[in-house]
């Protein structure tokens, strides 16, 4: 699995040879995965449908995610960066869930993944903003491992919009293309 900024651009990048196969073979387009909706910040679902794209070597196929949202879950990852957000700054899980409208359940299981992962997303934060803008500054301390983390991605998003001149995109969005989609789960050990 990729995660992209958008399905079309990708497919862009896959014509300039960018984006290829993690065994390096020239990707092509192999139809769509199904589609799922996808619960938004404000409680709509919109329609997702991920690209499917085939390696012309080893003939395996890859979906390319939208970077709107998150492998295996359900809901945008502007509403799971909200949650998020607000654990940052202290509220507890069924606070959130409140707010969000969302399962407490759900949100719970949201808010241990991160801080599961909290130390890889810290990490992978620092080094994107510290990509982006060498002269960053040091990071602040934070009362939690996912308040560091999240301060970390924000540090690093800044950076790269700055950086790259992005516009009109979603901090959660870039986010998840500096995470690589594992802002809840699949990280690596080291
Ligand atoms: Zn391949």
């Amino acid at each position: 699995m990729f995660v992209v900024l958008d399905g079309r651009s990708a497919l862009d990048d896959i014509a300039s040879g960018e984006l290829c196969c993690p065994c390096g073979g020239l990707f092509r387009p192999w139809g769509h995965a199904r589609v799922r909706l996808i619960r938004q910040l404000d409680g709509s679902h919109a329609p997702l449908q991920p690209r499917r794209m085939v390696c012309t070597v080893c003939r395996r196929t890859h979906v390319l995610l939208p970077a709107s949202s998150l492998p295996r879950r359900r809901d945008s990852v502007e509403s799971i960066g909200a949650a998020l957000l607000m654990a940052a700054n202290g509220n507890g899980h069924r606070t959130i869930a409140a707010d969000l409208d969302r399962p407490e359940s759900t949100v719970r299981n949201w808010l241990r993944r991160a801080r599961r992962g909290a130390a890889w997303l810290n990490r992978t934060g620092i080094m994107a903003a510290y990509e982006f803008d060498p002269g960053h500054g040091p990071m602040a301390v934070r009362a939690t491992p996912t308040a560091e983390a999240v301060d970390a991605l924000g540090y690093a998003t800044a950076a790269a919009v700055r950086r790259l001149g992005l516009v009109g995109l979603s901090p959660w969005s870039i986010i998840t293309m500096v995470s690589r989609g594992r802002l809840l789960g699949g990280f690596p050990d080291g």
